[in-house]
């Protein structure tokens, strides 16, 4: 049953005539009908790259919280006469935080590292060509000591890997996970909790599918190898799962789960 006073604390908080006129110029403006089950295009991104967020601040000179609570709304009710229809004000959603790894990609990277003909030294010792390294050399009148080694036999060059340098380049295939994480929210308090670098994101994702939004994502962190196989048990897998309980337009997630969203992008 609703109480009374619900009913009148809802009216107070978004529901308000302001809010309505508002919310019916952004209507007139924009096309509210957002997808909420698009993963590689999340709700709030959506909402960004329309361009409301923008039009809020910079032509409505709305403050932050008012854009949140507005866009709440939105995200509640969608395309609606905001002038005429009932507006729904707040709904529970339970928070969910999902990492996962990406596919494994390679790149070529060009490293450095000592000379492997010197062993970094920079030189290497040649038989001397003169006396085929023999020390000694017959100049026409018998064997003396060979003038171009000194009798040692070898001569000291330029290392011809390095070029003297003592230094070798070489290139490396170098494998890399990127790191993706998704903010989620949905209806069910209790999903099916995935196993960390077991289960298969995608596939989780497809059997939770209709209970989700994707409400924003970020790639980050990623993790390199020059091991291929480093990586080819934890490709694809989710590598982090915090629910994070529910969130409604007046509790404390509200701040840290939606608004937060809205402003720092
Ligand atoms: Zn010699
Ligand atoms: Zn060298």
């Amino acid at each position: 049953m609703i109480k009374f006073k619900d009913i009148l604390k809802e009216s107070e908080d978004l529901d308000t005539l302001v809010n309505r006129k508002l919310l019916n110029i952004v209507a007139k403006k924009f096309d509210l009908n957002f997808r909420y089950d698009d993963l590689s295009n999340p709700l709030i991104d959506q909402i960004r790259r329309s361009g409301i967020i923008s039009f809020m601040e910079e032509t409505l000179a709305l403050d932050y919280q008012q854009i949140a609570e507005l866009c709440w709304v939105i995200f509640l009710n969608g395309s609606i006469d905001y002038l005429t229809d009932s507006i729904k004000t707040d709904e529970t959603f339970y928070v969910y935080e999902v990492g996962y790894y990406g596919e494994m990609g390679h790149e070529e990277v060009e490293l450095d590292g000592e000379c492997g003909d010197c062993d970094g030294m920079g030189t290497q010792n040649n038989d001397c060509q003169n006396c085929q390294g023999s020390g000694e050399y017959d100049y026409g009148e018998g064997e003396v000591e060979c003038e171009d080694c000194g009798g040692g036999g070898e001569v000291e060059n330029d290392c011809w890997n390095c070029e003297g340098t003592g230094i070798d380049y070489f290139t490396e295939d170098e494998y890399y996970l990127a790191d993706n994480t998704v903010i989620f929210y949905s209806n069910e308090p209790d999903l099916d909790k995935p196993i960390k670098e077991e289960t298969n994101f995608e596939k989780w994702y497809e059997d939770n599918e209709a209970l989700l939004i994707p409400m924003v994502d970020r790639w980050e962190d990623t993790e390199s190898s020059f091991e291929e196989t480093d990586f080819e048990d934890t490709e694809g897998t989710v590598n982090a799962y915090y629910p994070q309980g529910d969130i409604s337009f007046d509790n404390i997630r509200f701040r840290t789960y939606f608004r937060n969203l809205i402003e720092h992008r």
